[in-house]
């Protein structure tokens, strides 16, 4: 079977033991005699796939009955109206951090609705690190503190987290989510486009307190109201079912493993070997990011020249490892190292980072 070491930014590689399930129970799920997107999402089958998958998530993020999990469509990029809809009243701001591309699109969306002020911003420093955040002050106004826990484009993470008070704390999580040990009952809202640690496009995962929901505004379009959504156990209209299973198969390969602190292990172990060749060898691999602010699902870096770096990722394509390229608007070499990329796949290219520097220097 020709699989690659695939670091494609999102959609991204998966779990071979989850393709695997998928795979065999496509045709007849379980005895039905049809796969299960072929079933009624109002079948007893889909039904449980629903409920496993929803207790999964509280089981392993470390979530009470006060949450609710909810499984819904339009991608995170959705999540940056849908914030802002729910939430912002009269007279309210939502507070923002701006750390990249993904921040800077869900503040154009709550100014398209209403008002974002951002409280701290690296836009000037090119995004190349994550603002301190003991530094911030939230305005008396604000209805949520909004933030990028990982930036896939510019290669920053965050490592400490914000003190937002009483005011609620909302996370795009998208390609950091399950990755490492964390407090998530800090947040009051997390989002997270499934393509990247989750499953396949089509799901964006939204886990929300319920003294949070509560607060959302009364007399919005039905669809476009989280509470519909927690209400009917994201039921109300025909879920992304595909999706759904498969998210369960990760949140089941994840506890198999040991849940987050044993992904945590083995995501540590995979960010230290590429970083170790970036800080070993500064003069032909340059880090973009301030190394506090370094991500571990995303490492951003240059090479000496551009001709370099298309030599490089064409190479390693031709190697086995696929996926390098840097976001089209900041160039260079992007190595996302998702929960699905095996460790020796980072181990294997940090192998073949240092013969081609010793061929290229
Ligand atoms: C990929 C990504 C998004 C966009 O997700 P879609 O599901 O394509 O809308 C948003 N935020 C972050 C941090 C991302 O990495």
């Amino acid at each position: 079977m020709g699989r690659v070491f695939n670091f494609n930014p999102g959609p991204s590689t998966l779990p071979l033991d989850v393709l695997k399930i998928v795979q065999a129970e496509l045709l007849d799920y379980r005895g039905t005699g049809m796969s299960i997107i072929e079933s009624s999402h109002r079948s007893p089958e889909y039904d449980e796939i629903n409920e496993s998958a929803m207790s999964l998530a509280r089981e392993l993020f470390g979530l009470g009955d006060d949450y609710h999990v909810l499984f819904m469509t339009g991608g995170a990029s959705s999540q940056f109206a849908f914030i802002p809809l729910n939430f912002l009243n009269d007279g309210q701001v939502g507070a923002y951090v701006d750390t990249g591309s993904w921040s800077a699109k869900a503040i154009k969306e709550a100014n398209i609705i209403g008002t974002a002020e951002v409280i701290a911003s690296s836009k000037a420093a090119e995004y190349k690190f994550i603002p301190n955040m003991s530094d911030i002050t939230i305005p008396g106004n604000a209805a949520y503190l909004h933030i990028t826990s990982n930036n896939t484009i510019k290669g920053t993470q965050y490592h400490e987290w914000p003190n937002a008070g009483a005011v609620p704390l909302v996370c795009d999580m998208s390609s950091d989510i399950a990755s490492r040990v964390l407090d998530f009952t800090k947040f009051s809202l997390i989002y997270a486009g499934a393509q990247k640690n989750l499953g396949p496009s089509g799901v964006t995962l939204v886990l929300i307190r319920d003294e949070f929901l509560q607060k959302c505004k009364d007399g919005l379009p039905t669809m476009f109201s989280y509470k519909t959504h927690a209400e009917q156990k994201s039921l109300y209209n025909t879920p992304p079912s595909l999706c759904v299973y498969i998210m369960k198969l990760v949140f089941e390969w994840i506890k198999n493993q040991g849940g987050l602190a044993a992904v945590e292990k083995v995501n540590r172990a995979k960010k230290d070997a590429i970083y170790g060749m970036i800080d070993g060898n500064p003069d032909f691999y340059k880090g973009t990011v301030q190394p506090g602010s370094r991500s571990w699902m995303n490492i951003t870096l240059r090479l000496p020249s551009e001709d370099l770096e298309k030599k490089f990722i064409s190479e390693a394509k031709a190697a086995g490892f696929v996926g390098l390229k840097g976001h089209r608007s900041v160039g260079g070499v992007r190595v996302s190292l998702y929960n699905a990329l095996p460790l020796e796949g980072a181990q294997r290219l940090a192998e073949f980072m240092s013969d081609f520097m010793k061929k290229n220097k």
